[in-house]
């Protein structure tokens, strides 16, 4: 895909950042992604519901049910790991349009003893995409708080199962270069622009929010699961990037109206998991993890049950596990501390 780095759109975001830098000098590429994202006024996961076929990108539980019920069963099988306890609180961040966690208690209803012990707590941010969620499970409202974010959440005792899906990719970035801090300034057409080199950039994302889990995990076993683009061990490079409306473009394009992510370093956010006392399972590929939990006896039997249905739910788990698309592009890891064991 071609990706134009010249276009500059003049967003709501793009005009105060411009008055900002001129008052104030360049601000960190960090700042920068920062306030496209969370800005409390015109931030993309602020206002924006642009996840799906007819938003911006699309990402796994949106592609195939299959993958929200295979997270549905991985809980179930913790839970029934831990004793089958009487209550189990299942936390998810992120959770975009509520798609992966209707699955997951779609899957969990089959399990009447395990479905009356889950609670569920939603952290997100987004008021608009919070509303989806809550028309989408409305069914479950009984089961189910929201939250803006981890801080919100008070142990209460019972273990905890986090789970969360393209979440770390929004995490802002910090790139250096030549041993300074890569900034964004104005060019002399007085459009965002990056300031100096944007060669051999390495790049480190801030994993603070694990302290929230880890004091989570002081009052009771928890285990977590991210899934999310990134590589396995750390290599230099940039890898900000911007997506609107399924086409990439510059990331200095359309500030906070589109989305900006980074590739996970998931050798770095181990290592950051390590260091607040979590023991880590994997990262594995997307695919192996599916396959691991069955996904392909699952989406034939699917498959027998809906014959209507067969080709999309064929489509979806190819997509999903592709060798050289999501299936290996998509990494899962397990954290875990306490009496947990591992996930997969
Ligand atoms: N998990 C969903 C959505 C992924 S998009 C899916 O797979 O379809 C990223 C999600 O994280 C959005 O719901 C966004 O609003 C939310 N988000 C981003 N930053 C967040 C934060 N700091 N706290 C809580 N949610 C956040």
């Amino acid at each position: 895909m071609t990706v134009d780095p010249v276009v500059r759109r003049e967003t709501p975001l793009a005009l105060s950042l411009k008055a900002r830098i001129r008052r104030d000098g360049p601000i960190t590429v960090r700042d920068y992604m920062d306030c496209c994202l969370n800005d409390p006024e015109h931030g993309y996961y602020r206002g924006q519901t642009a996840i799906g076929a007819a938003g911006d990108f699309i990402t796994a539980p949106e592609i195939s049910q299959v993958f929200g019920e295979l997270l549905g069963l991985l809980v179930a099988s913790a839970w029934q790991g831990l004793s089958e306890p009487a209550s189990l609180h299942l936390i998810e961040i992120g959770p975009g349009r509520g798609t992966l966690m209707a699955d997951v208690l779609r899957v969990a209803q089959r399990l009447p003893r395990f479905y009356a012990a889950l609670s569920v707590t939603l952290a997100e941010q987004n008021t608009v995409l919070e509303a989806e969620q809550k028309a989408r499970l409305a069914g479950a409202a009984a089961r189910i708080r929201w939250c803006g974010g981890l801080h919100e959440i008070a142990a209460d005792g019972s273990p905890v199962i986090v789970l969360a899906n393209e979440f770390l990719d929004t995490l802002p970035v910090r790139q250096v270069a030549g041993g300074a801090e890569c900034l964004v300034g104005l060019d002399q057409a007085g459009q965002l622009a990056f300031i100096g080199t944007r060669d051999a950039i390495f790049e480190t994302q801030d994993f603070g929010f694990l302290d929230q889990l880890a004091a989570l995990s002081e009052a009771a076993p928890l285990a977590a699961l991210f899934i999310d683009y990134g590589h396995m061990t750390g290599a230099p490079g940039d890898t900000l990037q911007a997506v609107r409306g399924h086409v990439s473009e510059h990331p200095l394009t359309s500030p906070g109206e589109a989305d900006l992510t980074v590739h996970v370093d998931f050798e770095a956010f181990a290592a950051a998991a390590r260091a607040r006392g979590f023991e880590i399972d994997g990262p594995i590929a997307q695919a192996d993890l599916l396959g691991r939990l069955g996904i392909m006896e699952r989406a034939s039997r699917l498959m027998a049950a809906n014959p209507a249905k067969a080709g999309a739910i064929e489509m979806g788990v190819a997509r999903l596990m592709a060798p050289q698309g999501m299936g290996s592009r998509f990494k899962a890891i397990g954290l875990r501390r306490g009496a947990m064991a591992p996930l997969f």
